[in-house]
């Protein structure tokens, strides 16, 4: 059968048609744990009860209307955002690469502003942004870049969790403004920051007056066990672009900026069509409220802790594994091999996963993730490995 849908994806067999909580059927009626949640995307699962209504509830009234009218949902999730994270204002956008799109600009505008006129921004080897011509650039995957050259100057790249190569950059580049990273690197393999490492990008933003920058797209929003992953460091961004969980499915993105940042737009500077509409606004509000109301953080270290322990265990003695990483319910399983064949093996044994960069599979469940579904989790995946790994490497 021909297809009309461009061929950007490597897509598995089957059609997913609809879910219930942390499960999801295909077209065929076969049944699914979903360990991937849409890519982090389903905080909440799929049709949860609280949820749902109140979608439908403003589907009824409003879904969007223009940023040509005031805008109290926009103002009643900006001012939770803020209070979550302890920073001023927020801009908001449809998805991830939009977010991220809006930093970068705030970090040129900040630069210009300053009288800096060819502003450059730090990013990261490994580093995932997004697929637009800026965001594809900030990216530090050739992968991602081929074929989409000229790029987008102003970039400095440096390998993850080395400050002595920033405090080079700041002695010897006056152009730098901004570092921009991935508090935990997502789509590069589940690679965290090191706590005293942001640290050390804070209080070099600080002395240098660059902003901290830091992308939790997809680390955000609970994930990690605490709201934004930097809280566990301790330390606050000037500017976090936000997305994926923040509206359990219905496309929303965030600019979140602290003092430094939160005026660097001004009228014009800036803007979206769909970005801050009425049904997103809500989805966001529900979303972290159903967080809060059902204690889903503290839900999510612990299932993170107990699918960590059941692979460790379950995988003692086997040769091949390489590294567990991340935080919460965001999880890599490094694997000695590249393991891309594990996603239709999966499926096949009724869960959902994802590998990325190649040898790592990527857990990134619904945070109402129950214990005995992180079981079922673990007991479908080490036997999976355990075969896998033990075949000779190809
Ligand atoms: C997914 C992702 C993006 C891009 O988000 P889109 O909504 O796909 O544009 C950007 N940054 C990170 C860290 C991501 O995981």
């Amino acid at each position: 059968m021909t297809s009309h849908v461009m061929n950007t994806y490597g897509r598995l067999p089957f059609a997913l048609s609809h879910g219930r909580g942390c499960r999801v059927w295909d077209t065929e009626g076969r049944q699914y744990l979903d360990g991937l949640g849409g890519i982090a995307v389903n905080t909440l699962g799929h049709a949860h009860p609280k949820l749902v209504p109140a979608l439908q509830d403003q589907i009824g009234k409003m879904i969007h209307c223009s940023n040509y009218y005031a805008a109290p949902m926009q103002e009643a999730l900006a001012a939770k955002l803020c209070e979550l994270s302890g920073l001023d204002a927020v801009f908001f956008c449809s998805t991830g690469l939009e977010a991220n799109e809006g930093a970068l600009k705030i970090a040129r505008k900040f630069g210009h502003d300053r009288g800096i006129d060819r502003p450059e921004i730090i990013v990261y080897e490994k580093a995932f942004h997004g697929r637009s011509i800026a965001t594809l650039s900030a990216t530090g995957n050739p992968k991602v870049q081929a074929g989409f050259g000229p790029l987008v100057e102003g970039f400095v790249r440096l390998p993850l969790n080395d400050l002595d190569a920033v405090r080079e950059v700041a002695r010897s580049n006056p152009n730098v403004v901004a570092i921009f990273l991935e508090t935990i690197q997502g789509e590069g393999g589940i690679n965290p920051t090191r706590i005293d490492i942001l640290r050390g990008l804070r209080q070099i933003c600080d002395e240098q007056n660059w902003l901290l920058m830091l992308d939790e797209v997809q680390c955000g929003i609970g994930r990690t066990g605490k709201w934004f992953a930097h809280q566990w460091a301790g330390i606050k961004p000037d500017v976090m672009p936000l997305a994926k969980g923040l509206g359990s499915g219905v496309p929303i993105g965030a600019i979140v900026a602290g003092p430094r940042a939160k005026d660097v737009l001004q009228p014009g500077n800036h803007g979206t069509t769909f970005g801050g509409n009425p049904l997103a606004m809500r989805a966001g509000i529900e979303t972290l409220r159903i967080m809060e109301e059902d204690g889903l953080m503290p839900n999510a270290a612990a299932m993170g802790e107990r699918i960590r322990a059941g692979i460790i265990e379950g995988m003692t003695g086997v040769n091949g594994l390489k590294e567990i990483r991340g935080q919460g319910l965001m999880i890599g399983i490094e694997l000695d091999r590249p393991c891309n064949e594990l996603l239709l093996k999966a499926a096949q044994a009724g869960l959902l996963i994802s590998v990325t960069a190649d040898s790592v599979i990527r857990l990134l469940p619904p945070l109402i993730l129950s214990a005995a579904e992180a079981d079922e989790l673990v007991g479908i995946l080490v036997p999976l490995l355990r075969d896998f790994l033990a075949a000779p490497k190809a």
